[in-house]
């Protein structure tokens, strides 16, 4: 079997906003062809031009090459080798950031085409299955335009989370830092009266975490306020503090009343050794599509593991990403929750029509998928009804 093209595809949302903070907009999905029929579908959810470009730019020399010339003429079923080819091959070029983003969505695909061509979902070859069932929290991004209406909305989405049988829910408040919804501006106070308005509004046998997406500066801020939150009783914490300020990280794990949970932007392993050695996280978040792809995923996992971390992946693309979200956590023994929204419960059209996520949510969780590969359908009118014009640099 031999890879013989690679087409990268990058999509908007029609009514993409530049200052609002989901990164659901845009995506760049990938198809990797092989002289078999076969094909295998993935995606990264970063700058998606950044990744085009790593994919598809000529190689100028042998640590600064195009990920597609380095897989042309290759082996799909060689996961490992080929996700090592690809890190060496632009090793000088990106290394981490976008480059590691660009080498997951292919690895994604090379994944989907391995269980297609063997005939077996995903998860089965990435060890087999550690449970029955996946457990999805869903993703709630409040609007408004002031305080009131943003923790009404919040309210709002948790009623609705929970009447569509969610056992658990994270609600994104961020009333301040880089990701403000739409630049609302709040105080501290106001976030644990939201918090707290929240966990009256859905009782207490219902599992709440909190995303406050970099909020605060230092440590101690973060402190001051989330040591009232522990009656609240929240599952976790998710970045408090830029993920780079590993000593604030360490300080926060010891000391704040709930897990604390990063790791969302991470590429690759090494990144994740940092945040959970030098950060001491408690929750390990990979993207799959970021981290660069299912293999290197994997790696993460095992590496919570041995540390008695636990793992709870990131995931705002499409069913794309989702599927590749629910393979890992099934393959897994310490992954609680995915990340999961139902089509209809969110309102991007990239995760409405792109691609069916195979996944059927019953009773609030998620049965195993039980097709071949990653178990999507990728609906290639959408493909090219979302496809953004290319840009000529
Ligand atoms: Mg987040």
């Amino acid at each position: 079997m031999k890879i013989t093209a690679i087409e990268s595809y990058i999509v908007v949302a029609p009514d993409l906003r530049e200052d609002a903070t989901s990164s659901s907009q845009d995506n760049i999905v990938v198809v990797v062809y092989t002289d078999t029929g076969i094909f295998g579908v993935g995606e990264t959810d970063t700058g998606p031009w950044i990744a085009k470009s790593v994919i598809e730019s000529p190689g100028s020399h042998s640590m600064a090459l195009g990920i597609k010339d380095l897989l042309i003429g290759e082996d799909p079923l060689e996961t490992s080798a080929l996700w090592h080819k690809m890190y060496v091959g632009t090793c000088m070029s990106t290394r981490r950031g976008a480059g590691m983003c660009a080498i997951g969505a292919i690895d994604m695909a090379l994944w989907d085409i391995k269980g297609k061509a063997l005939g077996q979902p995903v998860y089965k070859l990435l060890g087999g299955a550690y449970t029955d069932k996946i457990v999805p929290y869903a993703s709630l991004q409040p609007h408004g335009d002031n305080v009131n209406q943003y923790r009404d909305s919040l309210i709002d989405w948790l009623k609705r989370a929970k009447a569509h049988g969610f056992q658990a829910a994270k609600l994104e408040c961020t009333l301040g830092g880089p990701y403000a919804h739409t630049g609302l501006q709040g105080s501290d106070e106001e976030m644990t009266e939201i918090v707290t308005a929240c966990r009256e509004a859905v009782g207490k046998d219902f599992i709440l975490m909190v995303d406050v997406q970099y909020l605060w500066r230092d440590a101690k801020s973060a402190l001051r306020t989330i040591r009232h939150w522990e009656n609240l009783d929240l599952f976790f914490l998710e970045t408090p503090l830029l993920v780079d300020n590993l000593e604030g990280y360490a300080i926060l794990s010891k000391e704040a009343p709930m897990r604390i949970a990063a790791g969302e932007w991470l590429n690759s392993r090494y990144e994740f050794l940092e945040l959970m050695d030098d950060g001491l996280i408690d929750v390990a978040q990979p993207d799959v599509g970021r981290v660069g792809g299912l293999t290197e995923a994997m790696r993460v996992c095992h590496l919570a593991e041995d540390r008695g971390r636990l793992i709870v992946p990131h995931c705002w693309n499409s069913g794309i990403g989702i599927s590749a979200s629910a393979h890992l956590a099934i393959a897994i023994p310490h992954c609680p929750f995915i990340e999961y929204l139902p089509p209809d419960l969110t309102d991007s059209p990239l995760r409405t029509e792109l691609a069916d996520d195979g996944l059927t949510m019953t009773n609030g969780v998620l049965e195993l998928p039980d097709k071949p590969g990653l178990g999507i359908e990728l609906n290639f009118e959408a493909l090219d009804k979302f496809r953004a014009s290319e840009i000529i640099l």
